[in-house]
């Protein structure tokens, strides 16, 4: 039978608390059995992997983990008196172990504990350790700092929410260059949006080289936040980011048949009506030789589903021409189908062999004047689509996210258009903007890209955060 017993802790030792720039410092106490102890050496191996001290005492520490004994009523009531004695002393607790089934009880004598987790839970603790007491940067392991450091003006910023790609599309050498899929948990990533949001960013651009996959390598691992567990998933995702207040604008996602599950958000204005799906081609000889993920051979269906739940959607969109194998009949159906999908907004690349990929042992290789010719055939049929969809908007009121302003007027953007890639809206005359403001406009003109406006209203600042950012 288990014994609850206490790993020494010194409560009467004071010490400062650590200064801001220290390596933060975790209190820990553990009750119950060998394997609670064992438990417990995990997670402070993994914390001070992470470069986290251990604390002596409750003064000195930044946060207090309490690993509880479950098993007898008795050993119930010690570790419940444990975690009001660590909450006296020190205020800052998370509760993990066996006792940790019993969360609502926890939650009843201490309302004020930050998170509970339970047996066997070490990523989760973990988690939540971290999101009580973030750990000091690591350049190595973390993919962004914490700090923010970023190259964009102040009103949006990107988001990127993981690293490398399990895919294997010939033309590409990204999966050797950064490797396999690496997903940051979530509440990670949604504690750096909220520090975004907080410093006055309008627009999160989420990216990464595979949004939609987002999670699958962590298994979709929960993590603390905000008092509960939130999943690595990319619709648990979207959900999350559309409750901050700001534009939330997805790229770089794969049309894997979860996707169609964001589109709701899309409709409700949680998410922008926007997806930058980087298709490539349209014909199922190129798709195939280009080893593409989430080719399910009916996208055209799907994305008119798309559009019945949420017709405002654009798609943004990346093609390579002259692939080689590529026929002009294969052109001619990537031609049809950007008519077809009414895709907004495209990139289209000339194909270039890269070191290393494996496209380069494909036979057929297409002449550079050829490639040259349909780029040009390309680009004229996307205009064309493009032409089309902006002058639908003539007449409509939008809002307008204002980048520049200057003593002429201002320039901004609609919600189907992302920065530096999209086209603008004009607003001739409004100066009486900033960067950031986002405005209603009257669109009076288009052409091929960009729309011209006037400013209807100027709006009265914005809380900068939606739910859970008081
Ligand atoms: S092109 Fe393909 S392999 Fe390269 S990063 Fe994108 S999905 Fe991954």
């Amino acid at each position: 039978m288990p014994t609850a017993k206490t790993v020494p802790y010194n409560r009467k030792t004071r010490a400062a608390r650590a200064p801001a720039k220290a390596a933060p410092r975790v209190g820990l106490v553990s009750l119950g059995c060998p394997k609670a102890l064992v438990d417990s050496e995990r997670i402070v191996t993994k914390l001070r992997s992470e470069g986290y001290e251990l604390s002596a005492d409750y003064a000195g520490a930044d946060v207090v983990l309490v690993n509880t004994c479950g098993f007898l009523d008795s050993a119930k009531r010690e570790s419940l008196d444990a975690i009001g004695e660590a909450m006296a002393e020190n205020g800052r607790v998370v509760v993990t172990g066996c006792l940790g089934v019993e969360k609502d009880r926890i939650l009843a004598e201490h309302p004020g504990v930050l998170a509970v987790t339970g047996p066997h839970q070490y990523e989760q603790v973990v988690a939540a350790v971290h999101e009580a007491v973030p750990p000091l940067h690591d350049p190595f392991v973390d993919l962004v700092p914490p700090e923010g450091l970023r190259l964009t003006p102040r009103h949006y910023a990107y988001l990127k929410i993981s690293e490398g790609c399990n895919n294997r599309c010939s033309f590409c050498i990204i999966p050797q260059l950064r490797g396999k899929l690496a997903s940051r948990p979530a509440n990670q990533v949604m504690a750096e949006a909220e520090r975004l949001v907080r410093a006055g960013v309008k627009e999160l651009l989420v990216i990464s080289q595979d949004t939609s996959a987002y999670g699958l390598d962590i298994k979709y691992a929960e993590s603390a936040y905000k008092g509960r567990m939130l999943k690595a998933r990319f619709l648990e995702l979207c959900q999350e980011l559309g409750s901050l207040g700001a534009w939330v604008r997805l790229h770089y996602v794969y049309p894997y048949p979860h996707v169609d599950e964001v589109l709701p958000l899309m409709a409700e204005g949680k998410v922008l009506p926007y997806l930058d799906i980087p298709f490539q081609h349209a014909s199922p000889g190129v798709l195939k030789a280009m080893r593409r993920p989430g080719h399910q051979g009916r996208t055209l269906q799907r994305i008119a589903k798309w559009r019945e739940v949420c017709p405002e959607l654009a798609i943004r969109s990346t093609f390579i021409v002259g692939f080689p194998g590529e026929t002009e009949e294969d052109f001619q159906i990537l031609l049809d189908w950007i008519g077809e999908a009414k895709i907004a907004r495209a990139g289209c690349f000339k194909y270039e062999p890269v070191e290393g990929a494996t496209a380069n042992a494909i036979d057929g290789a297409v002449p550079d004047e050829v490639k040259e010719e349909r780029w040009h055939r390309f680009m004229a049929a996307q205009q064309q689509v493009s032409a089309g969809i902006a002058a639908a908007r003539v007449g409509r009121t939008i809002d307008v996210l204002i980048d520049e302003v200057d003593d002429e007027g201002a320039v901004g953007r609609s919600k189907w258009d992302a920065p530096e890639i999209d086209g603008s809206v004009f607003l001739n005359g409004a100066t009486a903007v900033k960067p950031g403001d986002i405005v209603q406009a009257h669109v009076t003109n288009a052409d091929e890209y960009d729309l011209w406006g006037e400013a209807v209203s100027i709006p009265t600042p914005r809380p900068s955060a939606g739910r859970g950012l008081g």
